[in-house]
């Protein structure tokens, strides 16, 4: 696709997405429901603008979600807010959602890359055009070198979903500070430049890639995720425009993607018999916890595929990505994971509008929450339907 195409879908997006300050507005609306509170948690780092915590109901079964932690990517952001609307607005209709699940919500993790505005046409004045990382500096005193994940390419930022670290133990009941397995830097160029890959050793595996919690988005989205001690971990977010081979004959509107562990370590699609497990599958996700997590990206695919409008669900096939909210995060507290990936495919032929995202990613949220109000373990569901779903033909996720 061209740069000009590609620029028109984001500003499309982001022109109509809420700003910070409209999503402050829909939040505290929400807020006055008896069902719902609010709470600010941390601040950006460019904009110091706020991050929120929604929580939904009283329910045994806790659920985490977390939304936009790619600052360019708001269809999910506007998809819970509205599905929480309904919630809220007509409870008796809800009521098993409201009474058996009680749902943490970090909407727009990354509020900077949300509002991210430049003089894109040279016409002296900003356009909203949004952006993945959000805007903060990177200082020497932060690591021993600038991670790769910290881009310098326009205004400096983090990419966010590679920032999570999963070695960081659960703070003392005193507060104290947090320990951390040992650090390892990998140097290599790309571009003709010199990058640094961090990396980890911890209980035994090697972690490539790992993050180091330094935005303040990311820690306050750890902290919640803490507090919130979730039997499921959700994260939403739009296919990348940038990967190459999505044509609209191959690429799904919907795909989703189950993080998992040893115990189906044959059925991961990078599996190779003389690799590290840790390279392949998180090895810190149990065979229970891997097989919730299969069962419930299955079962919720499933019907959304036999659901008029959708076609077919696809997967994205798993490795770990040890910077990313559901490796990092979900084997801390047993958790199912789940991870939407909405089309965000932007050229004229396959690209999908603004508010068809956010209807599709609102009917895979209810789906998901009601299935496990239902039945938190989805007991009857066969773990390996999982994987009759097709791969996403996109490559690989840029989750
Ligand atoms: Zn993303």
């Amino acid at each position: 696709m061209g740069a000009t195409d590609t620029r028109r879908a984001r500003q499309s997006d982001s022109a109509a997405s809420l700003t910070n300050r409209q999503l402050a507005a829909e939040l505290r609306a929400l807020a006055r429901s008896s069902h719902v509170t609010l709470r600010r948690i941390g601040r950006s780092a460019g904009r110091n603008d706020p991050l929120w915590e929604l929580r939904v109901g009283r329910g045994e079964t806790n659920v985490h979600l977390v939304t936009q932690l790619h600052g360019d990517e708001p269809a999910g952001t506007e998809a819970i807010l509205a599905l929480v609307r309904e919630m809220v607005s007509n409870p008796e209709a809800n009521r098993d959602l409201l009474s058996r699940l009680t749902l943490t919500v970090v909407p727009r993790a990354n509020p900077d890359g949300a509002m991210f505005a430049r003089d894109e046409d040279d016409d002296g004045t900003e356009e909203r055009v949004t952006r993945r990382e959000n805007t903060q500096q990177w200082r020497e005193r932060d690591s021993r070198h600038e991670p790769d994940y910290h881009t310098a390419d326009g205004p400096p930022g983090y990419d966010l979903n590679r920032d999570f670290d999963p070695t960081a133990e659960t703070p003392d009941a005193d507060g104290s500070s947090q320990t951390r397995a040992p650090s390892e830097w990998t140097r290599y160029d790309e571009d003709g430049e010199t990058r640094w890959r961090h990396d980890r050793t911890y209980r035994g595996y090697t972690l490539r890639g790992c993050g180091l919690e330094l935005a303040p988005e990311t820690a306050a989205v750890a902290d919640s995720y803490r507090r919130a001690n979730p039997d499921v971990a959700i994260a939403h977010h739009h296919k990348s425009v940038e990967a190459e081979g999505r044509g609209s004959e191959t690429s799904s509107l919907l795909s989703v993607m189950a993080p998992f562990g040893p115990s189906y370590l044959e059925r991961a699609p990078a599996y190779e018999p003389d690799e590290p497990p840790e390279t392949i599958v998180n090895p810190f996700i149990d065979a229970e916890t891997s097989r919730r997590s299969l069962r419930l990206n299955s079962f919720v695919a499933h019907q959304l595929s036999s659901v008029g409008g959708f076609g077919r669900v696809t997967r994205y096939g798993y490795e770990p990505l040890w910077g990313s909210y559901l490796d990092a995060l979900s084997p801390r507290t047993n958790a199912a994971g789940m991870l939407y990936e909405v089309a965000g495919q932007s050229d004229e032929r396959d690209s999908i509008d603004y508010a068809r995202k956010v209807a599709v990613s609102r009917a895979a949220f209810r789906r998901t929450l009601e299935a496990l109000a239902s039945d938190p373990d989805l007991g009857t569901v066969d773990e390996n339907r999982y994987f009759d779903l097709p791969v996403e033909s996109g490559g690989p996720t840029n989750r």
